[in-house]
C-alpha cells in the first residue's frame, strides 16, 4: 500500500540507485541503442528529485503526478514518456486504491498503449509484466525481478533503437529493462509491499 512516506521514500532510493548506476545504464544502451539512457533516466530523476523538494505535495497522488510530469518534460529518450506515462496512469488510479497490484497494473498499461510493445520485444515491458503478475500472486522478491532482466539478454529488440540493429541486439540486457529492474528492487527496499 502506498503512503506518502514510502512513495517519497521508494522515489529517493530509486533517485539514489540511478545516479550511482548512470554510466552503467549508458554503457548497456551503447552496443543496441544510442548510449545515453542512464543520462537521460539520471536527468529525470534529478528533476523529480528537485520538483518534489520544492513542491513537497502532501498526498500520494500529487507525488506521483509531479514524477510523471518531470520524467515528460526531463528525459528525453523513448524512455521519458513511457515511465511518465506509466506514473501518470498510477497517479490517476491512486483516488480510487493504493494497492500497489492495481496501480503497477495501470502503469503497464499505460506503457503499453504508449509504446505498442508486447512481452518478448526485449523492453521495459520484459520487466514490468512479470513484476505486476507476481505482486498478483504476491511472490515477488530481488531474485524475480533480477530474473526478469537477464530474461532480455537472450531476446531481439523488434521495439525502440535496439531494433534498429536486428539480430546483433541478442546478447545484451535491455538498458530500460535493467532501468527499470532498479525501479522495482528500491520500491521493496522502500517496503511498499
Ligand atoms: P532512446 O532509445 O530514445 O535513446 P533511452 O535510451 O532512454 O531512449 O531508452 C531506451 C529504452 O526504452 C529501451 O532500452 C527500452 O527498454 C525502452 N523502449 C524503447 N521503445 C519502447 C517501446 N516501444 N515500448 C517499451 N519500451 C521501449
Ligand atoms: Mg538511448
Ligand atoms: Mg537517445
Amino acid at each position: 500500500m502506498l503512503t506518502v512516506e514510502n512513495t517519497l521514500k521508494w522515489l529517493e532510493l530509486f533517485d539514489a540507485k540511478i545516479q550511482a548506476e548512470k554510466d552503467y545504464l549508458s554503457e548497456l544502451d551503447t552496443p543496441i541503442g544510442d548510449g545515453d539512457h542512464g543520462n537521460n533516466m539520471s536527468r529525470g530523476l534529478l528533476a523529480v528529485h528537485d520538483a518534489l523538494t520544492k513542491q513537497q505535495p502532501t498526498d500520494v497522488q500529487g507525488i506521483l503526478k509531479t514524477t510523471a510530469m518531470m520524467l515528460i518534460s526531463k528525459v528525453g529518450g523513448a524512455s521519458g514518456p513511457l515511465y511518465g506515462t506509466a506514473f501518470l496512469e498510477m497517479a490517476k488510479l491512486s483516488s480510487t486504491t493504493l494497492e500497489v497490484g492495481p496501480l503497477l497494473a495501470a502503469g503497464l498499461e499505460g506503457i503499453q498503449k504508449r509504446g505498442h510493445a508486447q512481452v518478448g520485444e526485449k523492453t521495459l515491458i520484459d520487466v514490468w509484466a512479470p513484476v505486476v503478475k507476481a505482486v498478483e500472486d504476491g511472490t515477488l522478491d530481488v531474485a524475480a525481478i533480477e530474473a526478469a532482466v537477464e530474461s532480455t539478454k537472450d531476446m531481439q529488440a523488434t521495439k525502440g533503437r535496439a531494433s534498429y540493429v536486428g539480430e546483433r541486439s541478442i546478447g545484451h540486457v535491455d538498458p530500460g529493462a535493467a532501468s527499470s529492474g532498479y525501479l522495482f528492487t528500491t520500491m521493496l527496499m522502500a517496503g511498499v509491499l
